[in-house]
C-alpha cells in the first residue's frame, strides 16, 4: 500500500524522485502530518456536496485529503515544476483538476465557471504561502466568486490579527477589512515541527464564514476604508490625531470632524482599536460631509 502523500517518508521520496528542492521564495513548506490535514478538512466541514478550491497544492498532501472528502477539487499552483508531479501523485483521484497559475493574477470567476458545475457549495481551503498571505486574503474578499467558507493556514500572528476583537492589541485595519465581509475564527494552532522544511514561525488555521442575514454596509466604501486605514496609521495616537492626519487641521475641518464624531457618539480621545466595525461604518457615513 502506498502511504499518504503527507507522510514524511513519501514527501522525501517524491522530492527525491523528481529532483525537487523546496523553494523558499514561493513559501514551500509542506505539511507532513495527516492529523493536521484531517483537522483542516474538518474545520471546513468538507462533505461530498462541496466543491473546493485549493491554493498552492505543493506535492498534493492537502489536495489528497480534500479529494477523498469533496465532490470536486480545483488546485491552483504557481510552480510549473510541481504540475507534472501533481499529475502523478494525485492520479488515483478523478475529481481533481490542477491548473498552473499565480493566484493573485488568476481570474477566479472564469476558473470557477470552467471547472465547476455551479450546483455545489463552493469552499476554499489552503495552506498559504506565508509571503503573500495578506494579498491573497484581500484578493479572495474582493473576488466576485462567492466562497461560503474559507479555511486557511497562515502565520499564527496574522491569524490572530484577522480574528481579533475590538480593544485587543492585534485589532487593526486587516481585522476590520476581513470581518467587515466575513465572520472570522481561529480554529487551532499548528506547531512548526509538522512541516518540511520547518518554517521560523508557528501557524494557525483560520475559518472565515459568510455572514448571515443583512450585512451592514457603509454609504461609501471608499470613505470607510480611507477612515479605517488612516485611523490605524499611528496606533498609539488618538482617533482625533489620526483624523486630522487624514483630513487636515484647519479650523473648519476640525469643526466638521468634531460634528461627525458627535453625530456618531464617538469620543475624539478614543483609540481606533476600541472601535467596532459598526462604529467605523457610522463614523464613515458622518464623514461624507467632510469629504465634500
Ligand atoms: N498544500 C501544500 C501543503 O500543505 O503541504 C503546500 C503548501 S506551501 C505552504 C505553499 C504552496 O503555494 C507552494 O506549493 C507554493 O509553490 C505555492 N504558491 C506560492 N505562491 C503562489 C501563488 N502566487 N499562486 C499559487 N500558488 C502559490
Amino acid at each position: 500500500d502506498v502511504p499518504d502523500i503527507a507522510s514524511p517518508i513519501r514527501t522525501k521520496a517524491i522530492m527525491e524522485t523528481y529532483g525537487l528542492t523546496f523553494k523558499k521564495s514561493l513559501g514551500q513548506n509542506f505539511l507532513t502530518d495527516k492529523n493536521v490535514l484531517m483537522n483542516i478538512v474538518d474545520a471546513g466541514d468538507i462533505t461530498a456536496e462541496d466543491d473546493v478550491i485549493e491554493i498552492g497544492p505543493g506535492i498534493g498532501s492537502l489536495t489528497e485529503q480534500l479529494a477523498r472528502r469533496a465532490h470536486k477539487v480545483l488546485a491552483i499552483e504557481i510552480d510549473q515544476n510541481l504540475i507534472p508531479v501533481l499529475g502523478e501523485t494525485l492520479s488515483p483521484y478523478d475529481n481533481v483538476d490542477i491548473v498552473e497559475q499565480d493566484i493573485l493574477k488568476a481570474n477566479l470567476p472564469a476558473l470557477v465557471e470552467e471547472h465547476f458545475d455551479g450546483q455545489h457549495p463552493l469552499k476554499l481551503v489552503a495552506n498559504l504561502p506565508y509571503y503573500i498571505t495578506t494579498p491573497i486574503i484581500m484578493h479572495l474578499l474582493e473576488t466576485a466568486v462567492k466562497l461560503d467558507t474559507i479555511v486557511v493556514m497562515m502565520q499564527k500572528e496574522v491569524a490572530e490579527r484577522i480574528a481579533a476583537d475590538p480593544g485587543s492589541r492585534t485589532y487593526g485595519s486587516l481585522t476590520v477589512a476581513v470581518q467587515y465581509e466575513m465572520d472570522a475564527e481561529v480554529a487551532f494552532v499548528v506547531p512548526r515541527t509538522v512541516f518540511i522544511p520547518q518554517p521560523n514561525v508557528d501557524s494557525a488555521i483560520i475559518v472565515l464564514n459568510q455572514k448571515e442575514g443583512d450585512v451592514e454596509r457603509p454609504i461609501s466604501e471608499m470613505v470607510f476604508f480611507k477612515l479605517v486605514k488612516g485611523s490605524f496609521a499611528h496606533r498609539r495616537k488618538s482617533l482625533w490625531n489620526n483624523l486630522q492626519s487624514i483630513y487636515g487641521k484647519t479650523p473648519e475641518i476640525r469643526e466638521a470632524l468634531q460634528e461627525a464624531l458627535d453625530a456618531s457618539e464617538i469620543s475624539a480621545q478614543i483609540r481606533a482599536e476600541k472601535l467596532s466595525i459598526h462604529e467605523f461604518i457610522v463614523l464613515s457615513n458622518n464623514l461624507i460631509k467632510v469629504e465634500e
